[in-house]
């Protein structure tokens, strides 16, 4: 029997990794270990809360006292870490809290680790989930990401994950703690909070308010469905090597003004809406700052030393998200409701 700790499980990947973790593994004991912040939600975790191997845990990685009693407590083979601070907007308004979660959060992790599994490192592991914002920008079209591209981080976000990467490294060259990372795009589908794009884009146009699309659009992003992440992050977390860095991508380069559009015609259909009736919407909006101009992923090394692929292709994943947004109206009107509201009054509306 394996006991496991996925933290941020009730966020959006996290949730999806849980779900898959408790199903598959019958005879693991998944402990999905969250703050629950804005961003978490046990509505993600609904269909799971009653199976006889889950768990769930309110914690706070920064709590470092806290953090350390679980691990005595519960003795974790795993950590499948996964709680973050998330939102690169949010990082450029406050950039403490991605260094307290995503840098000291994750240290306290790896001090728990470290010395609850001392010794007896035998047969565990530590997987730290990372982004391909730690990468900076690409502008040469031919450019893709490898495992091996040096880092150079350009917004608080990417700057504090790119830090807990280091340490993530760190304590496996210096302690010999069995870690391992990936590096992944950007995730679409069910349960992602609507501050991002996708999510976002369909709220809106649901409720007919504006798109706001920053700077001209032209930004590129390569995109994954959600539950492909999932399962690249169980082949990782099982036959992946100590030690090493896996990138996880869709080979899947979109403009955002491009998906945004598509976006508005899909919603027309699924709305009954007469074409172009959406795109109406999109208001052009001052760009970020430091806004990284273009992000894609070479993901042949996990292809081929583990054999993972993604499933599904773009039309049929984006199908899939918009149709569970239509159907969950609910969840959306209970996570866009009390502070994200007056977050996005602040910081979007009137822009
Ligand atoms: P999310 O914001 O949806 O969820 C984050 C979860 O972490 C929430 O449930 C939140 O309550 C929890 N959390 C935040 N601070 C915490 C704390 N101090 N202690 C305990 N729990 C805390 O994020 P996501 O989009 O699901 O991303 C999950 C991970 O994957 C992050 O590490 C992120 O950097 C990485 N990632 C995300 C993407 C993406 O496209 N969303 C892509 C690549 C990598």
């Amino acid at each position: 029997m394996k006991k496991l700790v996925i933290t941020g499980g009730a966020g959006f990947i996290g949730s999806h990794v849980v779900r898959l973790f408790v199903n598959k593994y019958p005879d693991y004991q998944i402990y999905n270990l969250d703050a629950l912040t804005y961003a978490g939600n046990l509505a993600n975790n609904e269909d799971v809360a009653s199976a006889p191997n889950y768990h769930f845990i309110k914690a706070d990685i920064t709590d470092a006292d806290h953090i350390d009693a679980l691990f005595a407590e519960h003795q974790f083979d795993g950590v499948l870490h996964l709680a973050a601070e998330s939102h690169v907007d949010r990082s450029i308004t406050d950039p403490l809290a991605f260094v307290r979660t995503n840098v000291i959060g994750t240290v306290n992790l790896l001090q728990a680790a470290k010395k609850h599994w001392a010794g007896k490192m035998e047969g565990k592991r530590f997987y730290h989930i990372s982004t391909d914002e730690v990468y900076g920008e690409l502008h040469d079209p031919n450019e893709f990401f490898l495992e091996t591209t040096s880092y150079d981080p350009r917004s608080p976000y990417s700057a504090s994950k790119a830090s807990s990467d280091h340490f993530v490294r760190a304590y496996h060259e210096t302690y010999g703690l069995p870690t391992v990372i990936t590096n992944c795009s950007n995730n679409y589908g069910p349960n992602h909070f609507p501050e991002k794009l996708i999510p976002l884009m369909i709220h809106n146009i649901m409720n007919n308010k504006p798109l706001p699309v920053y700077g001209k659009g032209e930004n590129v992003r390569d995109w994954l469905f959600v539950i492909d992440h999932a399962r690249a992050i169980d082949t990782v977390f099982h036959d992946g090597k100590i030690g090493e860095t896996y990138n996880i991508g869709g080979f899947n380069e979109w403009k955002n003004i491009d998906l945004v559009h598509l976006l508005c015609k899909i919603m027309d259909e699924k709305l009954g809406r007469p074409e172009g009736t959406s795109v109406q919407l999109i208001t052009y909006v001052t760009d970020r700052a430091g806004h990284d101009l273009r992000y894609a992923i070479d993901a042949n090394k996990i292809m081929k030393e583990l054999g993972w692929e993604p499933s599904l292709q773009f039309a049929e994943g984006l199908e899939k998200t918009v149709n569970w947004y239509l159907a969950n109206e609910k969840w959306l009107n209970d996570v866009t409701s009390g502070d994200y509201q007056k977050y996005y009054e602040k910081n979007y509306a009137g822009r």
